[in-house]
């Protein structure tokens, strides 16, 4: 038996066919540019405002907060550098966390260069920031702090609101990186009290390359891309409508179904994280309680390598990742697992299963099988 088993939603997510249906309209019948006054650009236009519509829907924000760019990375960047660039005569000091996305943390790297202070939160041993730490670190010169709605490895669901609520009162501007969070779990911006929040289509069955930045109205905030007047003269560049039209059908799709989604996925997530439990010297990694993401499983296989683990699961059509990073050809640990206290070796044991739309019991049913298998034969060969 050659099957496949996609079981790594949380690095992309295969596109729904509605989505892809409706972006083929705009690449062939109406690929006008949006910025132009002829009929095939009128359409290009409604098709944006109505996704933008969408968008703001999925957030509760206004339609006029929400910016168009070209996926997580992207909004992550403007926000941070956007914000550190408008506001420097306030202040230079930005606090993080340790657990953050590649987006972020290296981000904040670069403005550590330009002169930018970082303070990187720690988190506990579930990945949850403690607010009494935030709280610690704010200084008078704190502009931003960026915390993400989720984690991207572990699933950890950060205290948004409680973050939100602690920063609006202390008039710091608040920003999150939902890449992880849209589409699966519900997010008002408004209620949060978020002033930024980063997202990115493909991760919810949406286009690659396609992301929105929600900005609150009034948030001083930099432009990074110059150019034409599009976004409000905030983020030039040709209207990319095809993407802007999936993220938009992507969005109100995920949002539909979001609650029984969630609800399935939590329950299968469960099982599946109860049957790994019972193979030997396996722990969980992330919160064992309701603040993780509904299809994340991130586990550590005592002894194993998870490269390895990851090749053999590969061949046997299963695709799975792990938490580890090749940089210069050196394996380095997952910084997030470092973060909640694993140790190299068991950091470098650890394996992330993220399960999503079209999952089902039977495929989890054989990946366990498969995994237990293989475990076995691993701790056997030594
Ligand atoms: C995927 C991801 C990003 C990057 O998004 P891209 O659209 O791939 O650039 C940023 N943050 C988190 C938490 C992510 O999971």
């Amino acid at each position: 038996m050659n099957r496949e088993i996609y079981m790594d939603y949380a690095a992309t997510t295969y596109m729904k066919p509605e989505v892809i249906k409706d972006m083929k309209t705009y690449m062939d019948e109406y690929f006008g540019n949006a910025s132009s006054i002829y009929h095939i650009s009128r359409k290009t236009r409604m098709a944006i405002d109505i996704s933008r519509k969408r968008v703001a829907d999925a957030i509760n924000s206004n339609i006029d907060e929400i910016y168009f760019t070209s996926g997580g990375s992207e909004s992550d960047n403007w926000a941070l550098k956007g914000i550190a660039f408008a506001n420097k005569d306030k202040g230079k000091h930005i606090i993080t966390t340790a657990i953050e996305h590649h987006a972020v943390i290296n981000t904040c790297k670069y403005l550590e260069k330009l002169g930018f202070e970082i303070t990187y939160l720690p988190v506990n041993k579930y990945g949850m920031v403690d607010l009494h730490n935030l709280k610690k670190a704010v200084r008078k010169d704190t502009i931003l702090v960026s915390v993400m709605f989720a984690n991207n490895e572990i699933g950890t669901i950060e205290p948004v609101k409680k973050i939100g609520d602690f920063c609006r009162h202390n008039k710091i501007i608040f920003h999150t990186d939902a890449v992880q969070a849209v589409g699966n779990i519900p997010i008002d911006v408004k209620t949060m009290n978020i002033d930024l929040l980063s997202m990115s289509s493909h991760k919810f069955y949406g286009p690659k390359g396609v992301g929105a930045l929600y900005i609150r109205k009034g948030i001083r905030i930099d432009s990074l891309i110059h150019g034409g007047s599009q976004e409000r003269g905030r983020r030039a560049g040709t209207y990319n409508t095809p993407g802007i039209v999936g993220i938009g059908k992507a969005i109100s799709i995920a949002v539909k179904n979001l609650e029984v989604q969630k609800e399935r996925l939590t329950k299968l997530r469960d099982m599946f994280i109860k049957e790994l439990l019972e193979i030997q010297d396996t722990s969980l990694n992330g919160s064992p309680g309701k603040e993780r993401l509904p299809g994340n499983i991130n586990v550590t296989f005592k002894g194993i390598e998870a490269e390895t683990l990851l090749i053999m699961l590969d061949s046997r059509g299963i695709y799975v990742s792990s938490g580890s990073a090749c940089s210069a050809g050196a394996l380095e640990p997952s910084h997030v697992l470092i973060a909640i206290g694993l140790t190299e070796s068991m950091a470098k044991s650890s394996i992330r299963f993220t399960i999503g739309s079209g999952t089902t019991y039977e495929e989890i049913a054989y990946v366990l099988e498969v995994v237990k298998e293989c475990v076995n034969k691993l701790r056997n060969n030594k």
